[in-house]
């Protein structure tokens, strides 16, 4: 009798066959920038979205453990019923601070705030515009809303100004873009996006996932670095990059974040972020509006890593920030040029479909403001010799 799951180890193997099998590791170390142990080896790691280095910072670690005894671990229920404490309502007054928007509201991860906030917003009436490049959890609102998807090429505005002049007998437009590339590392231009979207009379939401507390003159994200707050509808964010914990956020008018809190399924259905999650956001924004050095010693060392990589003839496409990808082509390269990193000690995540377009695969290096300069040359001599 054949097995019914047989298909399974076909899709494993044609995976395996297409250098596309991920397998599971495990890290016996904090998930910091630097060196980290995984699976009982020393890497210095460039595969870590703590961009300000506080994931494991003496700040973060003091806000939950002063906060856990009191509070314990678990919400207990969604923020609806009554998995909502005094901890999440302040984090997201100071989100809402932070962003300067009227309101803001916590998710349990920025996963869960773009495929809520998206599927409410959007119905079967109405048409998404989205960047070919928008982040996977985009994508997935997008799907879930039931409108109509137009996907405009990557940061195409004339792309985008024709599809959306050829939308108007929709109930609704919504334009829906990363701020900053999480596979590229390049700007939405969101000045023109929301030109677009006043004049077109459409929604629209920024995800600033990757910018949150690396961008702008605050660390704000790419509209306080663009100066665009003005048409955007909703922000999305996370805690669990830059801010070095976990957790998702929507900010925006007040009545946008009640509808919101109402009709998001991922919010109503989902039992609330843990309170002491949001005491360590909290501490988060502190670092981030008390420790600007951070941010600029995480723009210097990304210019310069730029800056050699480029001289080096790597593609490292359009980046212009901390994100940097050394763009290889196909699966196999990637994955052979990762393993030779690895074993000269140095992780460098590598990035395959369908995370990137086919033949589009690549070493996709983070950097933090916690790398050593010295960790740095270490990568760029290896790349130099390989
Ligand atoms: N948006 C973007 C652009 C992302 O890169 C990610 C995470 N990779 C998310 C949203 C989801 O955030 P989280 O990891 O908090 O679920």
């Amino acid at each position: 009798m054949p097995d019914p799951f047989d298909w399974i180890d076909d899709e494993l193997k044609s995976l395996q066959a297409n250098s596309l099998l991920r397998k599971r590791t495990t890290r016996q170390s904090p998930p910091i920038a630097g060196m980290v142990q995984i699976d009982g080896r020393q890497f210095i790691n460039f595969g870590s979205n703590d961009y300000l280095g506080i994931a494991a910072s003496e700040e973060l670690v003091l806000a939950v453990q002063d906060s856990v005894s009191q509070l314990g671990v678990g919400s207990g229920a969604s923020a609806l019923v009554n998995g909502r404490g005094t901890l999440h309502h302040r984090l997201e007054d100071e989100l809402a601070r932070f962003e300067g928007t009227e309101s803001a509201l916590l998710f349990p991860s920025g996963y869960a705030a773009n495929v809520g906030l998206i599927s409410c917003l959007a119905g079967k009436e109405d048409v998404v515009f989205s960047d070919s490049l928008n982040h996977a959890s985009i994508i997935d609102g997008c799907r879930l809303s039931g409108a109509k998807i137009v996907v405009y090429p990557h940061s195409n505005i004339e792309e985008l100004a024709t599809r959306m002049e050829n939308a108007h007998q929709f109930r609704r437009r919504l334009i829906v873009t990363d701020s900053l590339f999480s596979m590229d590392g390049d700007v939405a231009k969101l000045n023109e996006i929301s030109q677009l979207a006043a004049s077109h009379d459409a929604m629209l939401v920024v995800d600033e996932a990757h910018a949150t507390g690396v961008l702008g003159a605050n660390g704000v994200g790419a509209c306080e670095l663009l100066n665009v707050d003005k048409n955007v509808t909703a922000k999305v964010g996370t805690l669990s990059k830059a801010l070095g914990g976990v957790g998702g956020f929507v900010a925006g008018k007040a009545s946008l974040i009640d509808f919101v809190f109402n009709k998001a399924r991922s919010q109503v259905f989902s039992t609330a972020l843990p309170e002491i999650n949001a005491a360590a956001g909290i501490a988060a924004l502190e670092i981030v509006a008390k420790e600007p050095e951070r941010r600029t010693r995480l723009e210097t060392h990304s210019r310069e890593l730029r800056h050699e990589l480029t001289s080096m003839g790597l593609d490292i496409g359009n980046s212009t920030s901390q994100i940097i990808p050394i763009v290889l082509g196909d699966s196999e390269k990637a994955l052979a040029t990762a393993n030779r990193l690895a074993e000269a000690g140095i992780y460098a995540p590598v990035i395959r479909p369908p995370s990137v377009p086919n033949n589009e695969s690549r070493l996709r290096l983070s950097l933090s403001s916690q790398h050593s300069k010295k960790q740095i040359d270490i990568l760029l001599n290896f790349l130099a010799i390989m």
